[in-house]
């Protein structure tokens, strides 16, 4: 009897920024029993080194030099996960150099047994184009605005609605206009749009779609 190779079960999770794709992978790799990687973190890590080194982040070479030298250990860094670094994220995201470099890492930690979840942006189209589940995690600009500003007000910080939604509309921009693997849904993803979900309405819908996917897997 020959048995069919054992095929990793990966989750894609791909979407603009503050859509609660971060917190809906978190939660449907905990349900699911599988690993999960915050792919936005790479990024981060690239730009906050960068930074704090005063180095300029549209040197694509140098960006492509620090994403070859990254360490998993950065990931665990405390200072990633704020707006100023995802802002810095989103620019050294934009080299070829950086998104090259970053490649085989991603697709080792989704090619472990059992698989993984992977949420970013190009996670369904570039880094895991055969996942046997792919979402588009979104919701309209007003509403991921909104969202981030009560998220950080609650923290006791001193937010515009306003600012929170122009600097929201400029990452989104940003990511979506980029020449290498821009923001946009893989034409097998199914979209989930979370304007009207909770966490746990968004977490309950994702369910569903992977144990379709699982049940179709066999
Ligand atoms: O998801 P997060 O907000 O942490 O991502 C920060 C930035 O990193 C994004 O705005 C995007 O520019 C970049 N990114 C990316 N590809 C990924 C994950 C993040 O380009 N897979």
């Amino acid at each position: 009897m020959t048995l069919a190779p054992f095929r990793p079960f990966v989750v894609a999770i791909d979407g603009p920024a503050a859509a609660g794709k971060g917190t809906l992978a978190l939660a449907l790799a905990d349900r699911l029993g599988l690993p999960h990687l915050d792919t936005g973190l790479l990024y981060r890590a690239i730009g906050k080194l960068m930074a704090i080194r005063g180095f300029d982040l549209d040197d694509a070479e140098l960006a492509g030099e620090f994403a070859r030298a990254l360490d998993p250990e950065d990931l665990k860094r405390d200072d990633l996960r704020g707006r100023e670094a995802g802002e810095l994220a989103s620019r050294v995201a934009v080299h070829p150099q950086v998104r090259a470099a970053l490649v085989d890492f991603q697709r080792a930690f989704a090619a472990r047994p059992p698989g993984a979840v992977l949420d970013g942006r190009d996670i369904g189209t570039v880094i895991c184009p055969d996942a046997q589940v792919k979402i588009y995690v979104t919701a309209s600009p007003e509403v991921r605005a909104r969202r981030r500003t009560d998220e950080l007000l609650a923290k006791g910080r001193d937010v515009r609605y306003e600012t929170i939604l122009a600097e929201t509309k400029e990452r989104d921009d940003r990511d979506a206009n980029r020449a290498v693997a821009p923001l946009r849904p893989a034409p097998d993803a199914v979209v989930l749009d979370t304007s009207d979900l909770d966490r746990a309405g968004a977490l309950s819908a994702a369910l569903a779609i992977a144990a379709a996917k699982r049940t179709a897997e066999g």
